[in-house]
């Protein structure tokens, strides 16, 4: 059993820190958002995430605390960072929390009670990060030694708990043998393989792996729009492609595009590092130009079977980026909203979870009202557009008979009703 501190208790650090304390650890996590602090030790997740609710009820107050203050760091084997590393206007990461976290962490183990502490960025961050800026923050203050490592997260939001429990792999970017051993003792009884590499390839890991899911579902959404036009279902294609084992069958799904608060930004950030050492990034850019246009192919399809968009009403279901959660960072469900404002449309949104988040951006007025079901937003709807993937959404069925014009566009291959249109199928 390890003592830990997470810095950061957004997605990931809550995350890593709940299934932490669900192996044994003891583990502080550590915010500067005093009610994010608050909410865990009250045993509230402040996000929706399956299985959270019952996992912190466990183990809030036993062996999982949260806190305002790094005074945790002084006392822990290992210290992860997991603070957010957003895009700055041109594209790069925005290393500034990164930065602060370390710093403060330096501070903190000027106290330091464990022999040899390890520092651990678990957020995704460019190569070099860990070496020539988180491992100097940390000495500016401390001046005994201390191991660092790299160490990137692939879960995935919706299904956050079941990834990091069973993950596919575990990266640790170290060269230090006492920070490998001491990250092997914090995943102790995980099974999965453990590739050990430089923290910088680590870092460029994450980076590649995110890319590549990327441009998987831009090719496909590429394919989708020649088979949309010639009358073929690109998901009958993807089929018989992803059947290929050199190919298989992960992420090859046609639609409205990625949204997130992973896939655009670290495309982009990874583009921008291209070109920071003199390499064009040709096909990140496409990647990030197609998934950009998809939202514009849905309108053009809805204008060519609605013709005017004014004063129509439509309905929106779904606003989460994706099914399971109700983050809706880079949502297509934005985009396409203030396309259907611009136009002139009415809109009715329902989502099961990310209602309340949107209100904050799109406040409820004569054009944007939300719906407590999909049913209530499809009545009197000269149109709908289903935007996210909620299970729920494959179950609907007589409420479309609320709508007063059946025109149906899916931009996410849920529905299973048979007079719905696909985006690109
Ligand atoms: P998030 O925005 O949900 O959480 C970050 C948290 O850090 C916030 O609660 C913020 O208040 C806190 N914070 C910022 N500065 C701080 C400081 N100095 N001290 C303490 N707390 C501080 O972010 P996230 O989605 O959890 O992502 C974190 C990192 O993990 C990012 O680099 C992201 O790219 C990466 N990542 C995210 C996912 C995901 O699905 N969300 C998956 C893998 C990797």
């Amino acid at each position: 059993m390890l003592t830990i501190t997470i810095i950061g208790s957004g997605y990931v650090g809550l995350i890593t820190g709940i299934c932490l304390a669900e192996r044994g650890h003891a583990i502080t996590v550590v915010d500067i958002d005093e009610k994010k602090v608050r909410a865990i030790n009250a045993g509230e997740p402040p996000i929706y995430e399956k299985g959270l609710q019952e996992l912190l009820s466990k183990h809030a107050g036993s062996n999982l605390h949260a806190s305002t203050s790094y005074a945790s760091v002084s006392d822990s084997d290992v210290i992860f960072i997991a603070v957010g590393t957003p895009p700055l206007p041109d594209g790069s990461a925005d290393l500034q929390y990164i930065k602060s976290a370390a710093e403060q962490i330096g501070i903190a183990l000027q106290e330091r009670h464990v022999p040899y502490p390890v520092v651990v960025v678990k957020s995704t961050v460019p190569p070099t990060t860990t070496r020539d800026i988180v491992v100097p923050a940390v000495e500016k203050s401390m001046k005994d030694p201390f191991g660092s490592c790299m160490n990137p997260e692939f879960l995935r939001e919706g299904r956050a708990i079941e990834d990091f429990m069973h993950p596919d792999r575990i990266v640790i970017g170290s060269c230090d043998e006492e920070a490998i051993a001491k990250m092997k003792q914090v995943y102790a009884g995980f099974d999965a393989p453990m590739l050990v590499t430089s923290s910088t390839a680590a870092e460029m890991i994450k980076y590649a792996a995110n890319a590549m899911l990327a441009t998987r579902i831009s090719f496909s959404n590429e394919i989708g729009n020649v088979c949309k036009k010639l009358g073929i279902d690109v998901y009958e294609v993807m089929q018989g492609v992803g059947l290929d084992n050199r190919i298989g069958p992960a992420f090859l799904n046609a639609g409205v595009g990625f949204g997130g608060s992973c896939f655009p930004k670290d495309v982009s950030a990874l583009a921008s590092l291209a070109i920071a050492v003199g390499i064009d990034p040709i096909l990140l850019h496409s990647v990030i130009k197609v998934n950009d246009n998809q939202p514009s192919i849905m309108m053009a399809l809805l204008e060519e079977r609605v013709h005017d968009l004014s004063g129509k009403q439509i309905a929106v279901l779904g606003l989460a980026f994706k099914d399971n959660t109700d983050d809706i960072r880079e949502s297509r469900a934005i985009r396409i909203i203030e396309l259907l404002r611009e136009k002139g449309a009415r809109i009715k949104c329902y989502d099961p979870m990310a209602m309340e988040e949107v209100k904050h951006l799109f406040p409820p007025s004569q054009e944007i009202s939300y719906m407590s079901s999909a049913g209530n937003a499809l009545d009197g709807a000269d149109a709908c557009l289903v935007l996210t993937e909620w299970p729920e959404f494959a179950e609907l069925d007589v409420e479309f008979s609320r709508m007063k014009t059946q025109i149906i566009i899916d931009g996410r291959h849920i529905l299973s009703i048979p007079h719905a249109e696909g985006l690109c199928w």
